[in-house]
């Protein structure tokens, strides 16, 4: 009998090693692979029962992902498992539209946000406003080096030009304009464009890493595939660091610095100094969410300016940006709206004009 026992666990890890190294090796998504294991638990986002030595065979997240992941060296992203996303064979062949997305944590921080990606659930009309959102860790700060100025950004998990969720808690969280624009714009783009070329189902699934408690993700994971084409059109897995270059984050609270000071100034803003902080570009200031009345209703989310896009290459520009000359009549839009519309429509502000 109790050989039979010891016997049945050693089927066990046998079998549960073989279904890793299978999915090591599948770099080309065979879908008559047959590791079952894999297929388990699937929408479980409350796995706490992960065995750390099979970190990547899991068809959720390796818990100990921030132990594989480098430290931010200044580029946006790195590939995950060999950029093969961690979705199970029968997941991948799901043609059936959908958003899930997790309840907050008792720390209020958001969990996976997890789509299929189609047409039919692809928005149609404008963004709204989501300034009432405050996701866990949320710091109103700017900073002169950081491009818009605001250092963090509602940022949506599943981009609100997939799947037009606006102003839902469970899928806006503390990011970086860094996290934003130059991290996860490219790799929404890439689904949103596939996805209106072919009309296929792209699986798409984004999970916010936290450290232990901090209150700010350390990054998110984004995973990415195509459906009807095997993962032909698409397909990635990688983190994407919250990071900001020239500035210091605490994760924990969202706490941030300057890291390459000139100036040493570290004004904690009182409600007397703040107009003039926040125009005089060479100071940092903190401030709370709650000194900041008076801001509320001029928060970047809200001002509206005119720019002029190009609808090819997806820039957008201030109207006397050098460049507008060059764009096409055809490409050339100007709108009236504000900019973080335009990033999450998925326009990249124009490196030379800076709008
Ligand atoms: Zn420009």
């Amino acid at each position: 009998m109790k050989y039979k026992k010891i016997l049945a666990i050693l089927f066990c890890i046998v079998m549960l090693c073989m279904g890793c190294s299978n999915s090591n090796d599948e770099k080309n998504y065979s879908i008559d692979n047959d590791s079952s294991d894999l297929q388990e638990d699937e929408f479980d986002y409350e796995q706490t029962d992960i065995d750390n030595s099979g970190v990547n065979c899991h068809a959720g997240l390796p818990e100990d992902i921030l132990s594989v992941v480098p430290q931010f060296s200044g580029k946006p992203y790195v590939e995950l498992n060999n950029n093969v996303p961690y979705f199970s064979d029968e997941e991948k062949e799901s043609k059936e539209a959908f958003e899930r997305y997790s309840e907050l944590d008792e720390l209020g921080r958001c969990g996976v946000a997890y789509a299929n990606i189609c047409i039919d659930i692809m928005p149609t009309e404008k963004r709204g406003e989501i300034g009432q959102i405050k996701p866990s860790g949320w710091q109103l700060i700017k900073y002169d080096i950081v491009d818009g100025n605001y250092l963090y950004n509602r940022c949506h998990l599943i981009a609100y030009q997939l799947a037009g969720e606006n102003a839902n808690e469970k899928n806006l969280i503390t990011g970086t304009r860094y996290l934003n624009v130059s991290g996860m714009l490219t790799f929404e783009n890439q689904v949103a464009e596939y996805v209106k070329a072919t009309g296929n189902h792209v699986l798409y699934r984004v999970t916010p890493i936290y450290r232990d408690s901090d209150l700010v993700a350390t990054g998110v994971q984004m995973e990415a595939y195509s459906v009807e084409d095997g993962g032909a059109g698409i397909c990635y897995n990688v983190f994407v660091y919250n990071s900001q270059p020239g500035i210091g984050i605490d994760y924990a609270t969202g706490e941030s610095w300057l890291i390459e000071e000139i100036n040493t100034l570290n004004e904690e803003t009182d409600n007397a100094s703040e107009s003039d902080a926040s125009k005089d570009t060479t100071l940092e200031y903190n401030s709370s969410e709650s000194n900041t009345s008076e801001h509320n209703g001029s928060e970047n989310n809200l001002d509206t300016q005119d720019y002029v896009v190009n609808k090819n290459t997806k820039k957008f520009h201030l109207p006397v940006c050098t460049s507008v000359d060059d764009i096409k009549e055809k490409n050339k839009k100007e709108v009236t709206c504000n900019r973080e519309e335009l990033i999450d429509e998925g326009y990249a502000p124009c490196k030379r004009c800076n709008p």
